[in-house]
């Protein structure tokens, strides 16, 4: 039977063949009605292209399908188009018109999601304006500061914008040729007049037929004429997206309802999440309407359904062509600005409905109707067209404005993303300021935005003011997005006008009232009651109110920076401020009793008012207002200039104060612990009110608020009224003071931290001037002082100054400006972030009640500079810094330092000083008393300085201190009251501050004295407090001069201490040291050798030297017990930690190996994947840690049964954490005894009796082992050597303890390097240890070589200790295993050498494919189980050892001529070939003889040599440590360092020739038939001619792949990366692995993949091929590197990238440009090499189990 038939687009080929779009094209140009015949032409085709079923297909095949289609499409739909267009070939026409029109000089790309974008900070007119990669990297901003983000998606690039750039609007691509296009001629002048009309028709036709089938409600009509012509029964079943329900939901519904797999499931989902619907079913309608019957049955339940429609396949077929016909405009418009503005006419051409009813209003207003996938391409539609035409923008916008209202009334029901609604162009609009002003002017935008943003929110109290805490979740939803109104209102004040005309200061106003409608609407929201008795039952909503109020912050402030630059919009403002507050405030004396309040001689009248007993709200917006614009006045001077205009005289000080005040109050009650009964919420307002976010806008203002209202004010009405609302005026009116503390009161503690905040408040009414317009500031002198403050503190980061600063609207806090000025930087180190420090001229400004800090910022503050103080030597009084000159508005200020009232309060606290109490008075209170009277010693001597000599100072803060005291019961003047506290014992901290401020008082008397004439009594008044001076100076020097003697006699003392110490210790610390630096030192100790060159060091074979019998002691970390290791001792072990690796990986395609089948016994060269051992050399009993082991698993136990999670270490893979360093291990090496000297005594036999013998042996050993096996052997017998007793079973040396050990190793190396069960019977379990020990040993080889480090000594302790244990445990773990194995395994190995007679071992691998150093040390290691049956009394193993070394190096030469390559040409060496060359040349030569044609002519020995050199080294190097730790070998002293002669060394310490060719040429005749037989091995042709996996000579080292030095060049790249998986889709999450150079889309359903039964993302499951396991990955978004082991396991760790400013910079979040620090990358990849990745995991880990609980394995 014949395949049916699946190709049905065979009858549409026929029309491929016979269309011709320009036939069809003149067709239609001579029609009459162009609409129909247009509309005729569709109706035929769209419906048969775009109709072709449901993509059920396979993968292949539809992608086939879909290139079918888009071909058809452009031939049969949109050639004729362009025909049409261009009245002939297009492509010649597009190019004609490109010419004639140009491009346009504007940018104008659309960023894609994740793109990078770049602003410049001092170019740019606002954080909007971003340019494209291409147009920065060719713009001047380049050389300037900029900021570097990735793109949400959607927005263009602004290159070309003079508006939108300061300075350098155009990159160099976009510069316009001649600058006098840029005039405003229309550039559709420049069309042929023909192509004009024509495009003209077309354009509205394909327009209009987009627009009415994108908005097109019905499911089954099609708009008039465009019927097809038959109409058949075919429908899909469309499913579409909404934000309620979940990925899973969906998939799991789909599944069911139209029978789908689960993969197709995740694609519908994947699709219907990224276009916003997608048809998941093809047929008729019946079928249809039954799937969507399930989908909506099976999704009602719990919410609204998933909305699903069956739709006509025809309807489908034109919406999805009227995507198309849209993008196809947003192209050919680019070819010229002519067409562009033709299209926008038609865009904006009113229809017949009038208002409302052209083409781009019908889109905007069904915007939210549409599905995402339509909206983004009429978007983008609009964005190349309209936005991009200079005339046309500005029309569009007033079409947006019109239409504000409405559109954001829509996008507040729809439930999409803001970035697919139309409202989000909003950016691009009302950033532009020319566009803002004229809508603002003709549309009242700025009226339009806030009524529409104050109407959402319905929810009011009695009084009008918001409500939130009635919200429900929708309508919170809806506060969510009604906020981005804040946005657009914050985009068109972003740049203040450059002037002002009548227009726009009216609807400025206009706007600004309203403004003021919403600030009343929360004056006083929110409002709290001070809980009594019981705890508050519900923490109250506070959080809401909050966040309006950080919205509006830079919205408040712009306000302001508009009104200062206009005088008449400032005082209408102020006017209408003033009024809204006298609105607010109209109830607020009534029902409270006026009372009278009189304090040292004045009176005042006021309220009664408790704050900690009536409602108090931290809103108050229009208060805040008012104060800034009151600044305002001031530093304009327009107050002083226009007073008549001004209504001042209005203005009742006593209310402007009164709210700000109490909310003061509030926060210091708060404090004082008196709300505690009001739970959290309040006090996370309170916190939030100090914030840099909010306090700009909040406590700032209600300090300034004060600062008005108390220059308006007789300062002691002021006090008066702070010390009432305080409650504390009773305290200091009091008859008689001293009865405070003598009456048992119980807040006596509250009311002191009240007296505290309170006198901190008035330092800061009369101290805190740098706010332009308080004091004669500048703005950046705000700037320094915040960053000065700080950085007393202590030094500090950049990032770390930016979050302390408040943000400008332009994201911009100054800090760059100033920084440099008063802080030095200093760069950091491979870890940690670059600190900037206060220079130190700079702390003289330190002022302790700095109005930003926090108590604890305070303290630390403080601490920080008296300490500083200290160590310069000087005094550690710490002064307030002179203040800056008030404004005139302001200047009455400094009456308060000197008024009755404050002076009586002053005396009040001297006077309670002066006797040490309990609890009376604080410390605290006194020092603010004293900065108090220092500041106003600081305004007296300013005043002093400033004025003429006739002038007379009205300050007279001295003369009046020397007075008594006018409060009552005060016994003193505060003068004498200082003087008398001067030298009280009890208050030696603030002797300095005394000492400073009396000497002030001292200064300025003479000062005074002189001014007044007496110029004598000057220089007298001096002298006495000169020496004052000196005397004090002399005492500090000798008290520092006792500590520094007191210091050096304690150190002496300990380190006398020390030594006693280490003498009474002597023998631990010498034994220990030996354990530690193991054979490698023994040198050291050994008696000096006299003739050095006698003593040759060697490791290997019957010559070598061993340091075998020193004792070793170690002691237990867990019992401190000491103990011997020995054979038949208690065992001792080392935690260790076993891994897999690819590390050394020269091939990571090759696929994971299936673990039962594996053939482990020949290592391939290329090191695709081994078996790591680690330790961090803690060692321990055995038993010690087993019952260490077994508690830790008890506990896991436990713990899992209370709560379900992980933990940092997997207890049921054997894993936990050394007991004593919490390094992550999962299995333990034995300690054993080192290996026996050599017998000298015996005869060594040479190689070739040796091969004779062991070949004898071996062909016995095999026939033996069959005949078990197999039954009765058939063959001959062969000869059993001479005492070599076949069935011999050798004696375990090890006592059980030991051999347990043993066997534990074993098991987890095998169990971890072929991740299979344990099975003890397997054969493969003894060559997963050697392989472990043969692969740990390669790769610290490479590790040292590459760190240029010498091969001995040079290792860390611990890693030395795992490779001498490991070594030692490897070469006795065949004991643990049967014999038998152990013996088969040698055979084998020695068969790849060597032909052993009578076996069949035809499988032995060809010389290609085998690592020599592995095949070395597993056959070294194996021989001892054939060697332990010879009977013969000769203990000859170790030449037996230095035999398969020769036999391997040969071998291993061999391997590396076949592999040799011509590769690089260099020159060749002149003159004598050295005999080595020789050799090599003569070697090659008899393998070409073997191979033929095989290997490349080379006749050039130098090459063959340098090659072999250098690729016999790395084996050399590996054979030499392995010998050291097996033989306990102490090394020669040259391979200690790595001078020249290492070579020689190395060769002598092997017992190998130096010429290394000598091993061949001295044995020829017993060589050349093995040299033959491994050339003939059918796998060397088969590897040469490309049939495998051919490894040349010498192996480079891995390293990780080379990043970029520019970040954005990765952002870029990752911007442009696919998912490999969902077709074209851009990846959410790109990550580069960083071993091998793969980009992953992880953290995304798309790229899920089964891992061993689970699905885990892409990174994850990379690193299963990749790492084996481990893996590094950089997430490019984030700028973050991922370290993963395995499924579970994971962290993060900081980015080798890093800013100007020494720091990285997770998240991308400040955006500065990074650059790549490569000692950093160098640092992870030594930890990569070092296979250190699990280690740091493990720790970071322990130290944050939120790391614990992430799903790694969804990355
Ligand atoms: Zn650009
Ligand atoms: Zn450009
Ligand atoms: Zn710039
Ligand atoms: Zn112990
Ligand atoms: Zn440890
Ligand atoms: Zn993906
Ligand atoms: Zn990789």
């Amino acid at each position: 039977m014949a395949e049916p038939s699946r190709d049905p687009p065979s009858a549409l080929s026929a029309d491929f063949m016979s269309f011709s779009p320009g036939d069809t094209a003149s067709r239609w140009l001579a029609c009459a009605d162009l609409q129909q015949e247009v509309y005729c032409h569709l109706a035929e085709y769209v419906p048969r292209i775009l109709c072709q079923g449901g993509g059920m297909a396979e993968h292949r095949e539809e992608q086939r399908e879909e290139q079918r289609e888009e071909l058809a499409l452009q031939l049969l739909l949109l050639a004729p188009l362009e025909w049409f267009l261009l009245g002939g070939e297009p492509a010649a026409g597009l190019a004609l018109l490109q010419q004639g029109g140009g491009a346009a000089a504007l940018c104008g790309h659309v960023f894609k999601v994740g793109e990078p974008t770049y602003s410049c900070r001092e170019c740019a007119a606002d954080p909007t304006c971003v340019l494209c990669m291409q147009c920065f990297l060719a713009s001047a901003h380049r050389h300037h500061r900029y900021r570097m983000t990735t793109s949400g998606g959607g927005g263009f690039c602004d290159c070309g914008d003079a508006e939108a750039w300061k300075t350098g609007p155009s990159c160099q691509n976009h510069t316009p040729a001649d600058q006098n296009r840029e005039t405003e001629e229309d550039p559709v002048s420049l069309l042929p007049p023909a192509v004009e009309e024509r495009s003209c028709s077309i354009f509205s036709i394909i327009l209009q037929y987009a627009v009415d089938l994108l908005t097109w409600e019905q499911e089954d009509q099609l708009p008039a004429g465009l019927e097809p012509p038959q109409r058949s029964d075919s429908y899909y079943c469309m499913l579409f997206n909404d934000e309620v329900h979940t990925y899973e939901q969906v998939i799991y519904t789909l599944q069911k309802a139209v029978n789908c797999s689960q993969k197709e499931a995740v694609s519908f989902a994947t699709t219907v999440d990224r276009d916003g619907r997608k048809s998941v079913r093809f047929g008729d309608h019946q079928f249809c309407e039954q799937a969507k019957a399930v989908i909506v049955r099976s999704t009602s339940r719990q919410s609204k359904p998933l909305r699903v429609q069956v739709m006509h396949s025809a309807l489908v077929a034109h919406q999805c062509f009227a995507l198309k016909a849209l993008g196809w405009l947003g192209q050919i418009i680019q070819y010229s600005d002519g067409l562009r503005r033709i299209l926008c006419q038609v865009g904006l051409r009113p229809g017949p409905e009038g208002e409302n009813s052209s083409l781009v209003d019908r889109l905007m207003l069904n915007d939210s109707k549409m599905w995402k996938g339509a909206r983004n391409v009429y978007h983008q539609l609009l964005m190349n067209s309209l936005l991009m035409d200079r005339k046309f923008k500005k029309l569009f916008a007033i079409r947006f404005a019109k239409n504000y209202r409405r559109l954001q009334t829509d996008f507040m029901e729809d439930d999409h993303d803001r970035l697919v609604s139309v409202t989000a162009l909003s950016v691009q609009l009302f950033t532009v300021p020319t566009l803002a002003r004229m809508l603002m002017v003709e549309e009242n935008l700025m009226m339009t935005i806030i009524r529409t943003f104050v109407d959402q929110l319905r929810h009011r109290d009695a009084q009008g003011r918001f409500q939130f805490d009635r919200y429900t979740a929708q309508q919170a939803f809806k506060f969510g997005r009604v906020q981005s109104l804040i946005g657009d209102l914050k985009y068109v004040l972003i740049s203040p006008p450059p002037q002002w005309s009548q227009q726009l200061r009216t609807k400025f106003l206009d706007g600004f009232e309203t403004f003021l409608d919403l600030l009343r609407c929360m004056q006083g929201m929110d409002p709290v009651v001070r809980q009594v008795g019981q705890h508050i039952e519900m923490e109250p909503e506070w959080e809401a109110a909050f966040t309006l109020q950080m919205k509006l912050t830079h919205i408040i402030t712009m306000m302001q920076e508009w009104c200062s630059t206009d005088e008449h919009v400032l005082i209408e403002a102020y006017k209408k401020c003033l009024s809204a507050l006298s609105q607010c405030q109209g109830g607020l004396p009534d029902g409270e009793q006026p009372i009278s309040l009189s304090l040292a001689g004045h009176t005042v009248d006021t309220f009664r008012y408790q704050v900690s007993q009536e409602k108090v709200s931290i809103h108050l917006p229009v208060c805040r207002l008012l104060a800034g614009l009151h600044v305002l006045l001031s530093k304009t001077e327009v107050a002083s200039r226009l007073p008549e205009q001004l209504p001042l005289g209005e203005l009742s000080p006593h209310l402007l104060i009164e709210l700000p005040l109490r909310c003061l109050v509030l926060c210091a009650q708060v404090h004082a612990g008196m709300w505690r009964r009001n739970g959290f919420s309040l006090i996370n307002q309170i916190y939030y009110y100090h914030n840099v976010k909010c306090r700009v806008e909040m406590f700032d203002k209600d300090l300034a608020m004060l600062q008005v209202g108390a220059s308006m004010m007789d300062p002691n009405h002021f006090l008066m009224i702070v010390l009432s609302r305080f409650e504390l005026f009773h305290t200091f009116s009091a008859a008689d003071l001293r009865r405070r503390y003598r009456e048992a009161n119980k807040d006596l503690a509250q009311q002191n931290t009240l007296i505290e905040e309170m006198l901190h408040l008035i330092i800061m009414v009369v101290g805190e001037r740098y706010v332009p317009g308080v004091g004669q500031v500048e703005l950046l002198d705000e700037v320094r002082r915040e960053i000065l403050h700080q950085l007393c503190i202590r030094p500090m980061a950049h990032s770390e100054l930016v979050k302390a600063l408040p943000e400008n609207g332009n994201k911009e806090t100054g800090l760059e400006r100033v920084i440099d000025s008063v802080a030095s930087f200093r760069k950091p180190g491979v870890t940690g972030r670059g600190l900037y420090e206060l220079r130190p001229e700079w702390s003289k400004r330190f002022d302790l009640y700095f109005h930003h800090y926090s108590r604890a910022d305070q303290s630390k503050a403080e601490e920080a500079q008296r300490n500083l103080r200290r160590q310069n030597g000087e005094d550690t009084a710490l002064p307030p810094p002179r203040p800056p000159p008030l404004c005139p508005l302001f200047g009455s200020l400094v009456n308060l330092l000197q008024c009755d009232a404050l002076l009586a309060l002053e005396g009040a606290v001297l006077q309670w000083a002066v006797e040490p109490s309990g609890g009376g008075w604080t410390e605290s209170m006194l020092q603010r008393v004293l900065h108090l009277v220092a500041m106003a010693l600081l305004e007296e001597q300013q005043q002093l300085e400033s004025s003429g000599a006739d002038e007379d100072v009205s300050f007279t803060f001295s003369t009046r201190i020397t007075r008594p005291g006018e409060a009552p019961s005060t016994s003193g003047s505060v003068l004498a009251l200082l003087e008398s506290l001067q030298n009280a014992p009890h208050l030696e901290v603030h002797k300095d501050m005394i000492t400073w401020i009396l000497k002030m008082v001292g200064n300025i008397k003479t000062t005074r004295e002189r001014t007044s004439g007496s110029s004598v009594s000057v220089s007298h008044g001096r002298r006495p407090e000169e020496s004052v001076r000196d005397k004090d100076k002399a005492e500090r020097k000798r008290k520092a001069e006792m500590a520094r003697l007191r210091r050096e006699k304690v150190m002496a003392q300990m380190s006398e201490m020390q030594k006693h110490f280490i003498n009474e210790n002597k023998e631990l610390f010498q034994q220990s040291m030996e354990d530690l630096e193991a054979a490698a030192t023994a040198t050291e100790h050994s008696p000096p050798s006299l003739e050095p060159t006698c003593v040759a060091h060697i490791c290997v074979g019957p010559m070598r030297v061993g340091g075998a019998e020193r004792r070793q002691l170690v002691t237990c970390i867990l019992c401190q017990e000491e103990q011997e290791v020995r054979g038949h001792g208690r065992a001792m072990v080392l935690a260790a930690f076993i891994q897999r690796s690819t590390v050394l990986s020269k091939n990571r395609s090759r696929g994971i190996p299936d673990p039962e089948r594996l053939d482990p016994l020949f290592m391939h060269p290329d090191l695709s994947v081994g078996v790591h051992t680690a330790s961090c050399g803690h060692i321990m009993h055995a038993t010690c840690w087993q019952r260490y082991f077994e508690a830790v698993q008890q506990k896991e136990q436990r713990r899992q049964q209370r709560l379900r999670g992980h933990t940092s270490y997997d207890v049921e893979n054997g894993e936990f954490l050394c007991p004593l360093c919490e390094c992550l291990s999962n299995t333990v090496i034995p300690l054993l005894p080192h290996a026996c000297s050599p017998d000298r005594s015996v005869e060594h036999p040479c190689l070739e009796t040796w091969l004779k013998r062991t070949n004898q042996q071996a062909a016995a050993l095999g026939f033996t082992h069959r005949k078990q096996s197999h039954g009765a052997a058939q063959q001959v017998e062969p000869a059993v050597p001479d005492r070599f007793r076949v069935g011999f079973d050798p004696q375990n040396s090890f006592s059980s303890g030991v051999g347990e050990m043993i066997n534990t190793f074993s098991m987890s190396a095998y169990k971890v390097g072929l991740k299979v069960n344990p099975n003890e019977q397997d054969p493969r379990v003894p060559v997963l240890s050697w392989s472990t020990c043969a692969y740990t040993l390669q790769s610290t080889e490479r590790l040292l070589m590459d760190e240029k480090k010498p091969l001995f000594g040079s290792l860390p302790c611990r890693q030395d200790d795992c490779l001498s244990s490991l070594t030692r445990f490897s070469s006795a773990c065949w004991t643990a295993a049967p014999i038998r194995t152990v013996q088969n395994h040698f055979i084998r190995l020695l068969s790849v050498l060597v032909p052993i007679p009578d076996s069949q071992l035809e499988d032995a691998p060809c010389i290609l494919d085998v690592d020599m150093f592995h095949l070395l040390v597993y056959s070294v290691l194996s021989y001892s189980s054939l060697h332990s049956l010879d009977q013969s009394g000769r203990r000859s193993v170790d030449s037996a050892h230095l035999h398969l070394l020769h036999l391997v190096t040969v071998a291993h030469l061999v391997q590396v001529l076949l592999t040799f390559t011509t590769g690089e040409l260099s020159m060749d060496q002149d003159g004598e070939e050295s005999e080595e060359e020789q050799l090599t040349c003569q070697l090659y030569g008899r393998l070409r003889d073997h191979l033929g044609r095989c290997l490349p002519d080379i006749s050039c020995g130098w090459r063959l040599w340098r090659c072999v050199r250098a690729s016999v080294l790395p084996f050399l190097r590996t054979a030499a440590l392995f010998f050291h730790y097996m033989n306990s070998a102490s090394p020669p002293a040259d391979l200690l360092g790595t001078g020249p002669g290492q070579w020689e060394a190395l060769c002598s310490y092997l017992s190998l020739p130096s010429n290394l060719l000598l091993l061949y040429q001295n044995q020829r005749t017993l060589l050349e038939p093995l040299i033959h037989r491994w050339c003939c091995h059918p796998g060397v042709g088969q590897v040469l001619h490309g049939g495998g996996v051919l490894v040349r000579f010498p192996r480079e080292s891995n390293r990780l792949i080379d990043l970029p030095e520019d970040y954005s060049i990765l952002i870029n790249q990752a911007s442009s990366f696919t998912c490999p998986r969902s077709g074209g889709d851009k990846s959410r999450a790109p990550t580069l692995c960083l071993v091998c150079g793969c980009m992953l889309c992880s953290q995304s359903y798309c790229c899920q993949t089964e891992v061993e039964g689970e699905d885990v993302g892409a990174c994850t499951a990379h690193t299963f091929t990749c790492g084996a396991g481990i893996g590094l990955f950089l997430r490019v978004r984030e700028s973050q590197v991922l370290f993963v082991a395995g499924k579970t396991k994971g962290c993060f760790y900081p980015p080798p990238y890093l800013d100007d400013y020494g720091e990285t910079d997770p998240g991308l979040k400040r955006g500065n440009p990074l650059h790549l620090c490569s000692e950093r990358y160098q640092k992870i990849e030594r930890l990569w090499r070092q296979h250190g990745i699990a280690e740091v995991i493990g720790h970071a880990q322990e130290a944050n189990q939120t790391l614990v609980a992430i799903d790694w394995q969804h990355l």
